[in-house]
């Protein structure tokens, strides 16, 4: 079983730091809290203990690593940062939930980019999370805290289910502020095209760049993790429009409900509260967890609400749709 440490992001504890530094640098796992999901780290520039991360996820090794720096000043010593034409306006967005791609140095092992020239950049919103990676000497790389496929973690007892004898040590803090993933750029000149939607939206892009794009399965410009399956539970989910769902569970209960408050407010029954629709990250913060209690719950299966795709909510819905089926 890992050895579990509890910490606040915002308090810096000498003696809860050491066995995290001391465990990364000799090619351990560690479990961090971010501001998105919680990470499961390693050296990025170690092959080993990379591949420890792929082997506790079973993950698909063509997918590659989020690397995560404590600093912007190290950026240029592992990546070609400084080719990066909009860096200092980017750089702004940090510490926060944006990954952007950079062509990478040799530092970087080909484990953590999974083959690829190229690797996803981060630094992320937690004081001592980003102490950790400092001390550590070496940036971490981390993907989401779970196993494959599954909702990605938002609280420790998540992680421990799922992955407490597979990984060295793990931090548990507060729950991350978005609960859902970063957003994942690659930068071209004045050009931009999203990966992956995140907490940073289109809109906040295009204070930045020129034009801002998103990739698609299939299209040239992809993301290695965009083929796979992602965000899942393993009962049923549909998704459907507020109407359709008060319809859809009139005078019956095998459908479990995840709704937002005002929805939820018009459903008597059981049902999973996600959050005001007023408040987008309210909803996101809450949506992993509520896919994972449908799991646990004694329902056939669940039906989510869609939300109009505006703003955050573009990001919110790139996960629920991932994870839903829209019924017809
Ligand atoms: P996660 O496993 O949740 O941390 O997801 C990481 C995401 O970033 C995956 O969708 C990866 O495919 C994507 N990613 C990481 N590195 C790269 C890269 N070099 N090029 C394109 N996408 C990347
Ligand atoms: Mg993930």
């Amino acid at each position: 079983m890992s050895l579990i440490i509890r910490i606040q992001c915002n308090n810096m504890n000498e003696e809860k730091l050491r066995p995290g530094v001391e465990t990364l640098k000799s090619g351990g796992t560690v479990v961090f809290p971010t501001e998105t999901v919680y990470g499961l780290g390693a050296d990025a520039t170690s092959d080993d203990a990379c591949m420890k991360i792929f082997n506790a996820k079973g993950r698909p090794v063509d997918n590659p690593l989020i690397v995560h720096f404590s600093d912007i000043s190290d950026l240029d010593k592992y990546t070609y940062w400084s080719h990066v034409a909009k860096r200092k306006e980017l750089e702004r967005l940090w510490p926060g939930p944006l990954t952007v791609i950079v062509k990478k140095k040799d530092l970087i092992c080909d484990t953590a980019s999974a083959g690829l020239p190229t690797v996803g950049v981060r630094i992320p919103d937690c004081n001592f999370s980003r102490e950790l990676i400092r001390r550590c000497g070496s940036p971490v790389a981390a993907p989401s805290a779970n196993v494959s496929g599954r909702p990605s973690a938002t609280s420790i007892d998540h992680i421990l289910e799922e992955l407490g004898h597979r990984v060295d040590i793990m931090y548990s803090a507060e729950s991350p502020r978005y609960g859902i993933e970063s957003t994942v750029i690659l930068p071209e000149g004045n050009k931009c095209t999203i990966l992956r939607p995140g907490a940073y939206t289109e809109e906040d892009l295009l204070k930045i760049f020129d034009s801002v794009g998103y990739a698609r399965v299939g299209e040239k410009v992809m993301s290695p993790g965009m083929k796979y399956r992602h965000y899942s539970p393993e009962k049923i989910l549909f998704r459907a429009s507020p109407d359709r769902i008060l319809q859809e569970i009139a005078g019956k209960n095998d459908l479990l409900p995840i709704v937002s408050t005002e929805l939820g407010e018009k459903i008597n029954g059981k049902k999973l509260v996600l959050g005001s629709v007023k408040d987008p990250i309210s909803i996101s913060s809450n949506l992993y967890k509520c896919l994972r209690e449908l799991d646990r719950s004694s329902h056939r299966g669940g039906i989510i609400e869609a939300f109009p795709e505006v703003g955050y909510f573009v990001s919110v819905m790139n996960r629920v749709k991932k994870a839903s089926i829209e019924l017809e």
